[in-house]
């Protein structure tokens, strides 16, 4: 059984650890590959090449940094065809959904080659007089990224490419269920240039993590996962005096207002909550409708459609066209799912559409269950207080406007929220009003671009700064002030005692 390596200084080393994680192909449900979670001494010596290349990467300049990342760019776009297929062959979802994944992370790549312009600081002349004041942004040192697994190569890119830029050394900590995207990520680096030790990976769970968490020469934490694990690395990463951002889950809401067109609102929603079989953070898996004839024509629209929903393999033998999603990563996550779904009929919302125990033939072994819509599903039920992950997708039916905002700003996550309307009043009062980061408007994903930035509010986030555009420059790079004097020589001098003031 072939077995994923880790990457540390530059190169492919095989780990010693006992622990062994089995990795899938969740479309045909057999094992292709495991991987072991790395000791002690192996997390330690990534630390220790990380911390010592870190003087060299960082007094390079920022435009040779820059260089190395538009290399980088071009590997990417150069092994664009197979870095979406080992996604595809790892996590499941469709081939198109895994190119989608790779332009979102590649579109971080080419954010972080602008790094010289984002660097340059700021700069007051005369102050006081003769004196000038400049801030500069300077690295931290080694950087940890702790990734989730339903985005393998964008959430690492989220995080890696401005980490570098800015002059650290990072370490990366991918899921255990797809890891071999990273260490191509990691090939792909060095062929592009990036001094050995630079960047590193080490594969792990929970207790290699704890020893990141509290190494004194890790400075920062960036952490994509469970709302539970997020708070946790939250917590302890800040008592150990690190920088930490931490990104936890999601139950996005989509409020559709009467004036919509149907039918079209009916298809944004059937592709933001069934897309990579709902497990995305940033899908839509909560429909709010503020009165019942909205209601009624929403689920007579989406009834037929989820029903037609196409799932199976990734990657569709050559006569077929592409299925809508593929399965779910692992057996328990779909054990999980189901039991989601049992547990909404049990609480008494309408199962108008049912998913489970339905495979594709001939994959019959995979991880696989179709679209699932709940219609009545009550503020009270476990399917709307938690995020099941997979593709469940249920109508709440709210009294009025202020009664559907009131249960959106008073649910436990604040990741996105999007409204579907025609009225820009409307709109401009939700977006005011909602409490959530992301916000879209006729936009069921409001994932923003590369040049803005990523987080939510509430429980889908812990810390103070988002993750990519200019907040991630901010994160990985603390600022050091300036002030400058060039006195004449021979001047009369005197002590002072009192507070400067200029
Ligand atoms: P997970 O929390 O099980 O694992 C994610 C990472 O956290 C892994 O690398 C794992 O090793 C590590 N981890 C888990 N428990 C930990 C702990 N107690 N201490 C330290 N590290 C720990 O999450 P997952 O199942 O891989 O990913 C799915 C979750 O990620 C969903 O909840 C989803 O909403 C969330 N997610 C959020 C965003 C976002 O931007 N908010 C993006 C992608 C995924």
């Amino acid at each position: 059984m072939e077995t994923v390596l880790n990457f540390i200084n530059g190169k492919l080393v095989e780990s010693q650890g006992e622990k062994v994680w089995p990795i899938f192909n969740p479309a045909t449900g057999k094992q292709i590959r495991q991987v072991r979670m790395s000791t002690e001494a192996e997390v330690l010596e990534a630390v220790e090449v990380a911390q010592k290349a870190f003087p060299e990467w960082a007094a390079t300049s920022p435009l040779r940094r820059a260089r190395v990342l538009f290399k980088f760019k071009e590997l990417l776009q150069r092994d664009w065809d197979s870095l979406a297929r080992l996604i595809t062959e790892e996590h499941g979802k469709v081939y198109s959904d895994s190119c989608g994944e790779l332009t979102r992370g590649l579109e971080v790549v080419e954010f972080a080659c602008g790094i010289p312009h984002l660097l340059k600081g700021e700069f007051s002349e005369q102050a006081g007089r003769g004196i000038d004041i400049h801030s500069t942004m300077q690295p931290l040192g080694v950087c940890v990224g702790i990734t989730p697994f339903n985005f393998p190569a964008m959430v690492p890119m989220w995080m890696f490419p401005i980490a570098l830029a800015c002059g650290n050394t990072f370490i990366l900590k991918p899921a255990k269920t797809d890891p071999s995207l990273s260490i191509r990520l990691a090939e792909l680096l060095k062929e592009a240039g990036l001094p050995d030790g630079v960047f590193n990976v080490v594969h792990g769970d929970r207790h290699d993590n704890e020893i990141l968490l509290r190494e004194p020469r890790v400075k920062a934490i960036s952490f994509v996962g469970s709302t539970t694990a997020a708070e946790y690395v939250h917590k302890v990463g800040s008592e150990y005096g690190k920088r930490v951002q931490a990104l936890g889950a999601a139950k996005n809401h989509g409020l559709v207002m009467p004036d919509v067109d149907i039918n079209a609102t009916a298809d944004a929603l059937l592709g933001a909550a069934f897309g990579a079989a709902g497990e995305r953070c940033m899908a839509l898996p909560i429909a709010v409708t503020i009165d019942d004839e909205t209601a009624d024509k929403l689920v007579a629209a989406l009834k037929p459609k989820v029903e037609a929903l196409r799932y199976g393999p990734g990657i569709p033998k050559e006569s077929e066209k592409e299925m809508d999603f593929g399965p779910l990563i692992t057996q328990q996550h779909l054990n999980n799912v189901t039991k989601y779904i049992d547990k909404g009929v049990e609480e008494g919302a309408t199962l108008v559409v049912d998913g489970r125990n339905k495979k594709p033939a001939g994959y019959e072994e995979g991880f696989f269950i179709g679209g699932t819509l709940f219609d009545h599903v009550t503020e009270d039920m476990v399917i709307y207080k938690e995020e099941i992950f997979g593709p469940v997708l249920g109508i709440v039916r709210a009294k009025n406007f202020e009664d559907a905002m009131r249960l959106i700003n008073d649910h436990q996550f604040g990741n996105g929220a999007a409204i579907f309307t025609n009225s820009g009043a409307a709109a401009r009062e939700f977006s005011y009003r909602v409490q959530a980061g992301m916000v879209g408007v006729n936009i069921p994903i409001p994932v923003p671009m590369a040049f803005h930035c990523f987080g939510g509010w509430k429980g889908s986030a812990f810390g103070a700064l988002n993750v990519y555009g200019p907040d991630g420059v901010r994160f990985y790079t603390k600022m050091k002030t300036v002030t400058t004097r060039w006195p004449e020589q021979n001047i009369d001098s005197q002590a002072a005692f009192s507070m400067p003031t200029l």
